[in-house]
């Protein structure tokens, strides 16, 4: 049995409660190990490590030493992927496919490409004219923000984590991470990272827990924060940006989505069915990209139907090791819950189910796992809630459309502005739509591509902020200017 511990000032501690809880492997329900919750004790030793070590060593490090560090904790994850890739496909159940080419070298490349972007960016410089005849030259100077709250979910652990710790980092700020209840493997071992590659004690630190009442709050409203960069849900961030308005801390958010996919009758057939496979189906349908709203121009709605179809059914639920997985379970049973009162809700609401909408047909052995089936609905009307809804699940609904205006009209008319995945061959009719769509990313016959020198983030309830290349430094950095006359 596995021990989870916080990780504070370079050393793991359990806790002053003696409270623990489980961490279960949704692929058959079993117990991977306890965690040690992380009570206000903690959060506030983490906390305090945090802040000591900005006015330590780490704070007294040039650019470029501290690029030196995030190198090797890049090197470090990648020396040992293979105890990052087991120790995140124990707590996700994914398969190993997706773990090993996108989890885990994302895990090590967040780390990397900040260590580019802080070592180039420049910041302003203007001269100007003094009434007296002399010169004022003012210039901008980048300063870490201080103490910043890491608070991640659990659908991409590793990735969605070090895509915060990374810049954060570089910029020269310490962190307390807060992993998902559900997923502490990963961030946790990070520490042991941290210590071989030399990092100084108290930069990266990690306390286990849930949300209210727990790590989760205390560390968002604690005054020794300076700044909160969060993952989650739209509900959740909307509490921790209440906890941020005490001492008017800057936050970062990452929320959901219900995304759309436009699809039009001159698309590449296959490569739309490929990556609306992809969009619709991968990681189980819990990635906040995922498309659960596909709109198919009506001349090949029937085609799209019968084709998505056909790839759903072909999506091999199993173990994330076998050769032939295609899809993992569910994160929870508490999330599987949700997922199949969202299908129940759909036929309910008179969905036309075009496959799936249950519990796959499991051996035995894996009965007590988080399964669903991946699920296609058409018939909904846009009200409909699992139209309207995010699902988080292996999930979408097909409708068809007539016009560009109509689908506008559709995919706008959300409380959410994620992502969107256009697909077409008129490009400039593509570039149109991606003007007018209300979303933070747009992909045009792609999704999920990403150069991590862009931008990423949500609009209306979907986020705020930008993260991403020089992006990320607008909120682990203070722009200080200083003007001097001569
Ligand atoms: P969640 O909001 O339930 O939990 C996220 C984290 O917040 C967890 O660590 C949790 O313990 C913590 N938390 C919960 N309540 C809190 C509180 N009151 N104060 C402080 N911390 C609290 O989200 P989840 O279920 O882990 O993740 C799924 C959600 O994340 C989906 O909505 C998905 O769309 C979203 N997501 C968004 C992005 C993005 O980049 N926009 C990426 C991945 C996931």
């Amino acid at each position: 049995m596995k021990e989870f511990l916080n990780f504070i000032n370079g050393e793991y501690v359990r806790n002053a409660s003696g409270k623990t809880f489980q961490d279960i492997n949704p692929v058959n329900g079993s117990v991977i190990g306890n965690i040690y919750e992380a009570g206000q004790a903690e959060v506030d030793a983490a906390v305090a490590a945090a802040r000591a070590a900005l006015k330590g060593d780490w704070g007294r490090l040039s650019v470029a030493e501290r690029c030196k560090l995030l190198d090797a904790v890049a090197g470090e994850i990648n020396r040992r992927f293979d105890d990052f890739l087991q120790a995140e496909i124990a707590d996700t159940g994914k398969p190993h496919h997706l773990a090993s080419h996108v989890d885990i070298p994302r895990g090590a490349a967040n780390f990397q490409i900040f260590i580019d972007t802080i070592k180039s960016t420049a910041t302003e410089s203007f001269n100007m004219r003094t009434p007296d005849g002399k010169t004022a030259l003012s210039y901008g100077v980048r300063v870490p923000r201080g103490v910043i709250a890491v608070v991640c979910p659990w659908n991409l652990p590793l990735l969605l984590m070090t895509w915060k710790v990374g810049p954060a980092l570089a910029c020269g700020n310490t962190v307390v991470v807060k992993p998902s209840e559900e997923t502490p493997a990963t961030a946790t071992l990070l520490g042991e990272v941290m210590n071989q590659v030399g990092m100084p004690k108290g930069v990266y630190n990690v306390v286990h827990g849930f949300g209210p009442g727990s790590a989760g709050e205390f560390l968002t409203q604690h005054p020794g924060v300076n700044g909160i960069t969060f993952t989650g849900e739209t509900r959740t961030g909307t509490a921790i940006m209440k906890a941020a308005a005490d001492g008017v801390r800057p936050v970062s958010l990452e929320m959901g989505g219900k995304n759309a996919a436009v699809v039009f009758a001159d698309c590449d057939f296959q490569v739309t069915i490929d990556t609306l496979t992809r969009s619709c189906f991968e990681n189980a349908g819990q990635v906040c990209l995922g498309t659960e709203r596909v709109y198919v121009e009506r001349p090949i709605f029937e085609k799209v139907v019968a084709a998505l179809k056909e790839r759903a059914e072909a999506m091999k639920p199993g173990l994330p090791f076998d050769h032939d997985t295609k899809i993992g379970p569910l994160i929870s049973k508490k999330h599987q819950a949700k997922v199949l009162g969202l299908y129940k809700t759909a036929k309910d609401e008179g969905a036309t189910i075009v496959t799936g909408g249950g519990v796959p047909d499991m051996p035995d052995a894996l009965k007590d796992g988080s399964w669903v089936q991946p699920t296609i609905w058409t018939g909904l009307p846009e009200t409909a809630t699992v139209v309207t809804e995010e699902i988080f699940g292996p999930c979408c609904h097909i409708s068809p459309f007539d016009s560009e205006e109509e689908v506008l009209g559709k995919v706008n008319a959300n409380r959410y502005g994620l992502a969107t995945a256009i697909f077409t061959q008129d490009i400039a009719r593509a570039n149109r739509l991606a003007h007018q769509i209300e979303v933070g990313l747009c992909w045009i016959n792609a999704w999920f591509l990403r150069d991590l020198r862009t931008p990423f983030g949500g609009s209306k309830q979907s986020g705020i902020g930008r993260e991403g290349g020089v992006h990320s430094l607008e909120f682990y950095t203070e722009l200080r200017n200083v003007m001097v006359k001569f």
